[in-house]
C-alpha cells in the first residue's frame, strides 16, 4: 500500500511495535464491519508532523478515538463518543499493522525516553483497564472480583490492586492467573463445568463490584450471579455474538451495569513509567511484524498471552 499522507492537523507515524488484541480477532469475524489495516495498540516514531516539526523523530502512543472536534459530544465530553469519529484500526481509519499510518497530532502522547517499546505498547489496553477508575469510586473496603484472565482482565486486576488490596481474579488458565498471584493478588481457577464459580449468597453477600472481562457473551451472567444486590457490574467484553441473558435478574437485584471502553493514555503511561503495573509477564512472544499471520494465529490460541509485533528488527530482539 502507498504511504498515507497526513491531513491537516495530522502526523505520519511509523510503528515501532504493535500488539495483537482480542478486538483484532473480533474484527476478522466481522466486528464493526471493518475493512482495511487493523492495529490499535502501538508505539510509533513520528515521521512527519507538518506544522509541528518539533515532534518529528520522537516516540509516541496515540489515543485511538479521532472525533470531529465540532459536535456537542466532542465539545462537551471529548471525542471518545463522537458519532462521527473514526477509531484507529477499528472504525474507518487505517491501523498500525503497516509501515505507516496517520493520526491527529492532538491524539499523540510522547513517551519518556527510558520506557521500552515493549512496555509502552501496553498503554492503550492499560488505559482501557484504568478507565474503570474514572467511572467508579473504588475504595479499599469494596469486595471486587475481575472475571477473565485474558490480557484485559489481568491488566485490570493489576491496575485496580492499587486502590483495593483484596481483588479476586477468576479465570480458567492457571499460568495466567499466577501472573496476578505473583504480583500479590488473590486468584480462583474455574473449570469448564457449570457451577464451578462462586455465586452471591441469598443473605446479601456478594461482590460490590464485578468486572466482566471474559471476552465471552456468557460472562455477564456469571458477573450478575456474583454481584450483590445493588452492586455494580462493569462490562468490558465487546464480543459480537449475542447471549440470551436474563435481564430480569438485573431489575430484581437493582444492579447497575456500566459499559467501559477506552481510557486516558497519560494515566496509563504514568502507571507504566513508575512501575505501578509491570505488563512484561503478559508478553507471550515478540515476532517480526512480517510474520503477522503467525502472530494472529498465536494471539487467537486459547490461553495465549499478548503477542507483540516488532516493526524494527527480528524476533525477540531487545527493541527499545
Ligand atoms: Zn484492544
Ligand atoms: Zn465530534
Amino acid at each position: 500500500m502507498p504511504a498515507p499522507s497526513p491531513a491537516p492537523g495530522e502526523a505520519l507515524l511509523s510503528p515501532r511495535m504493535s500488539g495483537i488484541c482480542g478486538t483484532d480477532l473480533e474484527l476478522l469475524h466481522g466486528y464493526q464491519d471493518f475493512s482495511g489495516v487493523p492495529g490499535h495498540e502501538f508505539v510509533a516514531d513520528i515521521a512527519r508532523a507538518p506544522g509541528r516539526e518539533d515532534l518529528e523523530g520522537k516516540r509516541a502512543v496515540a489515543d485511538i478515538n479521532c472525533g470531529c472536534g465540532e459536535c456537542a459530544e466532542c465539545l462537551c465530553r471529548g471525542q471518545a463518543h463522537c458519532p462521527n469519529r473514526s477509531v484507529i484500526g477499528i472504525r474507518g481509519r487505517q491501523g498500525a499493522f503497516a509501515e505507516y499510518l496517520t493520526a491527529p497530532v492532538a491524539n499523540l502522547h510522547l513517551l519518556p525516553g527510558e520506557m521500552p517499546d515493549r512496555v509502552a505498547v501496553f498503554a492503550e489496553p492499560l488505559a482501557a483497564a484504568l478507565r474503570i477508575t474514572q467511572q467508579i469510586h473504588i475504595t479499599a473496603a469494596m469486595r471486587i472480583a475481575v472475571l477473565g484472565d485474558g490480557k484485559l482482565g489481568l491488566l485490570t486486576a493489576l491496575a485496580l490492586r492499587h486502590m483495593n488490596p483484596d481483588i479476586l481474579l477468576m479465570g480458567r488458565h492457571r499460568e495466567k492467573l499466577e501472573i496476578f498471584q505473583r504480583a500479590g493478588g488473590r486468584i480462583l481457577q474455574t473449570g469448564q463445568e457449570e457451577g464451578s464459580a462462586p455465586t452471591a449468597g441469598e443473605d446479601g453477600t456478594g461482590y460490590d463490584l464485578v468486572v466482566e472481562a471474559t471476552g465471552n457473551p456468557a460472562g455477564i451472567e456469571q458477573a450478575a450471579c456474583m454481584c450483590r444486590p445493588r452492586g455494580t457490574i462493569v462490562l468490558k467484553t465487546t464480543a459480537q455474538r449475542s447471549s440470551s441473558f436474563p435481564f430480569s435478574r438485573i431489575a430484581v437485584q437493582e444492579q447497575r451495569i456500566i459499559g467501559s471502553r477506552c481510557g486516558d493514555l497519560d494515566l496509563a503511561l504514568h502507571y507504566l513509567q513508575y512501575g505501578l503495573v509491570d505488563p512484561q509477564p503478559l508478553i507471550e512472544t515478540v515476532l517480526p511484524w512480517t510474520e503477522i499471520h503467525r502472530a494472529m494465529e498465536l494471539g487467537a490460541a486459547r490461553g495465549s498471552r499478548k503477542v507483540l509485533l516488532d516493526h524494527l528488527g527480528g524476533a525477540d530482539s531487545p527493541a527499545g
